[in-house]
Formats: structure tokens, C-alpha cells, sequence
């Protein structure tokens, strides 16, 4: 059995700390794209934690957590985040963790490509996490990339390291200006953060296809939402990588799979990190105290995220991209003491209301048309059956409902793991 979970709109949905409450029904979680560029934020009794690589199934006893071919990991960052897991009490070990051989390694000249290139972008950056994920996904496609599994081959690794650093000053030196990469550098990269992940690192698509014909549940775990794809978000204000559930097969090791289910992460209101298109957008004090109530300020970077009101037809646009079974509504709880809330409804261009999700330039263009629905004046958070919501939270869950032509499954009403409606 094989299922996803998947954001449905900009990303920080909440999707980490949806598969923290359901990877309980599952054996193995896997992460098949993306790389320390976004953080899941997950609560539960083992404390408060933030994962940028690590899938979140990484924090209950007895599951697998797989890292798939389709991501790019910064083995320094990685080594960070299992020393932290560990100083709290969490086992990682080649038991509970496998390292796809085929995903990349995210270097430290990625990173340093990515300050250069945002400086050089100065006021016309794209709000880049400074990560270095989109030039290791370009030198992935230019097959200048390492992969994980050449660390099990140092002697290989070491004869072809030279050459692409070559390569790579050529960039460096010569377009930004910097200080050249050295090969003792980068050789000591590996050593140090590479060599101690020997053990971890494995055919993942071997072992999912064992594990998935012995009967075990497996999981897939995205970054990100719909609407940050490479392919279907709001290019180039994408993340450089696809996050889309149809994607998550290949990124996970086994192409030969299909998906039994997906399972669509969407926000009770809408966030978003960084430059692009936002149509649905709150300014000023509204925004300031939708986003001190929902604690809108990014995992990764801490970055103040721009926030509005449920946007139903970008939400819509990412259930179809997504190809969601069914959806997780999550932070519900912060949507409550209105006594009105917005919904945008359509997006207004040229006279005329789009009810579909348009080509990203038009974007620019479109004004959002904002309908008033009834808010609640209770907290919803101590709620565990949809008998317990106020009318007017019930209304609001029907109505995004019949927006999106989608069913709601779950409703999240807090961070920690039980704060949830099963209906
Ligand atoms: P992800 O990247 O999709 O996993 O999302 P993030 O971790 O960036 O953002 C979700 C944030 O909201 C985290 O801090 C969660 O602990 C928190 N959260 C998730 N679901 C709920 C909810 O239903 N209510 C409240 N109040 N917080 C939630």
C-alpha cells in the first residue's frame, strides 16, 4: 500500500505534523524530493521539533524513514539535524534510516552560488532560501552533480572531484568574481559530513519494492505544495524541484509503483514565503494579525510569511495537481474570535471573474474577490468530533468543501498530535 501526503498550496500546511498523526498506520516514510530548503514543524509528546531533511516519520519508534532518489541533501545540514534528534532522545540509525545512492549531495559551493546570485539579484531577488537547491537541481540536469551512493566509492569519487571544481570556478571565479573552490576543501566535505552516512546509504527502490510485496505500508512525504512545483506553480517563483503526488513514485524510488492514495494537505487560510504572485494577499494590521495568530514565520529562516484568506481557487488548482483522494484541513483553530471571515472566491481580470487558477503572468493582473462568511466567536481547539464545532466552523468546513469539489477528511484544530476531527 502506497500513499502520499502532499501540500495542496504554498507549502507550511501543516504537512509534517500530518504525517507525524498518520504515519501511526504506516511502516515506512519516505521523502522523495526537495532538500533543507523548507522545515515541517512537529509537535508531540517527545517535544518540539524541525526537520528540514529527515522525513517527519523519523520521530515514532518502529518506522522507517527513507530519503529518496528525487532529493538533494546537504550532508553538513543532515549531520546537524540527526546530532539534534539524537540529544533528544530520538534513534537514527541505518535501522530507522535509508539514503536512496542515487539522491544528490547538496556542496557547499551550491550554497555559496546561491548568496552570490541573490546579491547579484539585489532588489529584483527572488527571496531565495540560500540553500543552494536550485543549483544543485541545475547541476543534477547538467550531470555535474555527486550522488550519495559515490561516497561508498571515495577512490572513483576523488578522480572525478577535480573536474568539476574546474568547472565550477569557471562560475565562481570568473561570472561572480569569488574566491576560487579548492579540492582539499571539498575532499574534506565528504570526509567529515559524508563518510559517517556510509552505513545509511542503500537501493531504497530495492528495499520499498521488498518491503511494499511483504505487505508494509509506505508513506511518501512531500515538501512544499502545488503551488511551489517546478512544473505547475507559479514559475519562476517555484521551488526547483516537483512535489507533485504523481511525482512521488519516482522520487521515492519506485517508478514500477502506484499510488493507492493521496492525501491533500490544505490551510484553513493561505501563506506564502517569499516573492511571486499572491493574489489572495492581506496588507497591513489584517495581515499582522492573521499572521501573529497563526505564527506565520517560516521554519527554514524565520522569515515573516505573507498571509490571507482561503484562497478557493488556488486551492482547487493544487487538489487537481495534487490528484487528492482526500484533504487534511489544517489550522482551523486560528481562524476563530471573527465575526466575519473572508473567502476569495474568484480572481477579478479585465472585467471578468476567473473561477480558475490562470498561467502565472496573468497573475500579476488579478485582483481577489473576497465573499463574508460567518466566523466564531469560540476556540475550536479543545474539539475532537465534528458535533463539538461551533455551526458556523461546520458551515465554513462545507462551504471549502463544495468550493474545491473535495472531501474533508481530517480537521486540525492545534500543532500538538491529537489536536484533530476525524469525520
Ligand atoms: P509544513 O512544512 O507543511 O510541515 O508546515 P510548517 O511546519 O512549516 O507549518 C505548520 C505550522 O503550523 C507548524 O508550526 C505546526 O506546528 C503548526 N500547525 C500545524 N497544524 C496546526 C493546527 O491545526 N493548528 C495550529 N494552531 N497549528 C498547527
Amino acid at each position: 500500500m502506497l500513499a502520499s501526503i502532499v501540500g495542496i498550496n504554498w507549502g507550511d500546511e501543516g504537512k509534517g505534523r500530518m504525517v507525524d498523526l498518520l504515519s501511526k498506520d504506516y511502516d515506512i516514510v519516505c521523502r522523495y524530493q526537495g532538500g533543507n530548503n523548507a522545515g515541517h514543524t512537529v509537535i508531540n509528546e517527545r517535544g518540539k521539533f524541525i526537520l528540514n531533511l529527515l522525513p517527519s516519520g523519523i520521530l515514532r519508534e518502529g518506522v522507517v524513514c527513507v530519503m529518496g532518489p528525487g532529493m538533494v541533501i546537504d550532508i553538513r545540514h543532515l549531520a546537524g539535524e540527526i546530532a539534534r534528534l539524537r540529544e533528544a532522545g530520538i534513534s537514527v540509525s541505518p535501522e530507522n534510516l535509508k539514503i536512496s545512492d542515487r539522491a544528490v549531495i547538496t556542496m557547499p559551493y551550491h550554497v555559496q552560488q546561491d548568496c552570490l546570485e541573490e546579491a547579484r539579484l539585489a532588489d529584483k531577488k527572488f527571496g531565495s532560501t540560500r540553500r543552494g537547491i536550485a543549483f544543485v537541481y541545475a547541476d543534477k540536469y547538467q550531470k555535474k552533480a555527486f550522488r550519495m551512493g559515490e561516497l561508498l566509492h571515495p577512490e572513483r569519487l576523488k578522480k572525478r572531484l577535480p573536474d568539476i571544481v574546474e568547472w565550477k570556478n569557471l562560475t565562481i571565479v570568473n561570472a561572480y568574481g569569488a574566491e576560487p573552490v579548492k579540492v582539499e576543501d571539498m575532499e574534506a566535505y565528504f570526509e567529515e559530513y559524508g563518510a559517517p552516512l556510509k552505513d545509511y546509504i542503500c537501493d531504497v527502490g530495492l528495499y520499498l519494492n521488498e518491503a511494499n510485496a511483504a505487505g508494509k505500508k509506505i508513506l511518501l512525504e512531500a515538501q512544499l505544495g502545488a503551488l511551489r512545483d517546478l512544473d505547475y506553480g507559479i514559475y519562476p517563483y517555484t521551488s526547483s524541484s516537483n512535489n507533485i503526488a504523481a511525482y512521488g513514485p519516482i522520487g521515492a524510488g519506485v517508478p514500477n509503483l502506484k499510488l493507492d492514495k493521496t492525501i491533500g494537505i490544505m490551510k484553513a487560510y493561505s501563506s506564502c514565503v517569499g516573492e511571486g504572485p499572491f493574489t489572495a494577499e492581506y496588507f497591513g494590521e489584517k495581515a499582522e494579525k492573521l499572521r501573529n495568530a497563526g505564527g506565520e514565520y517560516g521554519a527554514a529562516t524565520g522569515r515573516p510569511r505573507r498571509v490571507g484568506p482561503f484562497d478557493a481557487v488556488a486551492s482547487k488548482y493544487g487538489i487537481r495537481c495534487q490528484g487528492a483522494d482526500e484533504i487534511a484541513l489544517t489550522k482551523l483553530d486560528i481562524l476563530s474570535g471573527h465575526e466575519e471571515l473572508e473567502i476569495c472566491t474568484g480572481y477579478e481580470l479585465e472585467g471578468k471573474v476567473l473561477k480558475e487558477f490562470p498561467f502565472t503572468d496573468v497573475l500579476d493582473d488579478c485582483k481577489p474577490v473576497f465573499e463574508k462568511v460567518k466566523g466564531w466567536n469560540c476556540d475550536i481547539s479543545a474539539c475532537r468530533r465534528a458535533e463539538d464545532l461551533p455551526r458556523e466552523a461546520l458551515d465554513y468546513i462545507r462551504l471549502l468543501e463544495k468550493l474545491c469539489d473535495c472531501k474533508i477528511r481530517y480537521v486540525s484544530v492545534g500543532a500538538e498530535r491529537d489536536a484533530y476531527i476525524e469525520q
